[in-house]
């Protein structure tokens, strides 16, 4: 983890997952708390070796790798926690993840780890879509669902800190079909970033860059790549193939390999987030036959 400058009063934690930082009249507001107690605990000793404030954190969307270190950051640092509104109920109730990602049901153990459920914690405050004002900061939460329900960017100091909206180059080769909830929302995300005009922007996972049109265009061009060929397997059988064997063979298309349950779920839920954007342009339906359900091309 290293600490890197990006502006006047703006800074990032690389690493496998950003961290953001920004400093003001001697408070300090970080932008997401990393996945444990760990990582906040290197974040802290960086920040006191440099002689900088830590007063408050603005976490932009309740994934674990984002969120997991505020309930240390809260209880041992006393740091004040900010999110949105959604978001912030996921947060409480961290276990809601893996309910989703389970259907709804009791999740199995496997799910119940800290890459898919973080520690619980209370968030002091709700942030508006728009400005916002903390201490002595004032940025624009900006409203960039898709990747997760209520995840928003923050625009500070002319920096945009971007979440997962987008995915840096090497990222988006390594996770080859990213996390999305929704693809139409994805998709209107990533065409609000090509418009926002700030200095530059770093993601959740990649590099800062001034230039970062075009990383957000590269993301652009995958996700329609990823729908194209997802309706023209939809589309290989006139009857319809099972939601099963849609995600089956669509991750062998993609060459991608399962290792585990948790990742397996993480994929069937963006391949349903592709075909429900089908369904919603009548390009598919779902149906029960048999009691299995098919997805059927129109
Ligand atoms: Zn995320």
């Amino acid at each position: 983890m290293k600490l890197q400058n990006l502006a006047e009063h703006c800074y990032a934690f690389t690493g496998s997952v950003t961290i953001g930082y920004c400093i003001k009249e001697g408070k300090g507001l970080l932008i997401d708390s990393g996945l444990d107690a760990s990582s906040m605990k290197k974040v802290i000793k960086i920040l006191s070796n440099e002689g900088l404030p830590l007063d408050y954190c603005v976490i932009t969307h309740a994934h674990a790798d984002h969120f997991g270190g505020a309930h240390f950051l809260k209880n041992k640092h006393g740091t004040s926690l900010f999110a949105p509104k959604l978001e912030k109920a996921i947060m409480e109730n961290s276990i809601l993840e893996p309910i989703y990602l389970f259907n709804g049901a009791n999740p199995i153990n496997d799910l119940r780890n800290k890459f898919l459920e973080g520690q619980s914690v209370v968030i002091d405050d709700e942030l508006k879509i728009g400005e916002n004002s903390i201490g002595p900061f004032t940025f624009e939460a900006i409203d960039l669902p898709g990747h997760s329900y209520g995840q928003v960017g923050v625009l500070i100091e002319d920096v945009l800190y971007a979440a997962d909206s987008y995915f840096g180059r090497d990222t988006l080769v390594k996770h080859v079909i990213p996390f999305i909830i929704d693809a139409d929302q994805t998709l209107d995300s990533l065409e609000k970033l090509l418009h926002i005009p700030c200095k530059g922007a770093i993601p959740g996972h990649g590099d800062y860059e001034e230039n970062f049109v075009y990383t957000v265009q590269e993301n652009i061009d995958l996700h329609e790549e990823r729908m194209k060929s997802l309706i023209a397997l939809v589309n290989e059988s006139s009857e319809g193939y099972s939601f099963e064997r849609v995600v089956k063979e669509y991750l062998k298309l993609h060459k991608i390999a399962v290792t585990n349950v948790g990742q397996w779920l993480l994929f069937r839920t963006s391949v349903t987030a592709y075909l429900t954007s089908f369904e919603r342009k009548k390009l598919l339906s779902f149906t029960i036959r048999e009691n299995e359900l098919i997805v059927i091309p129109h």
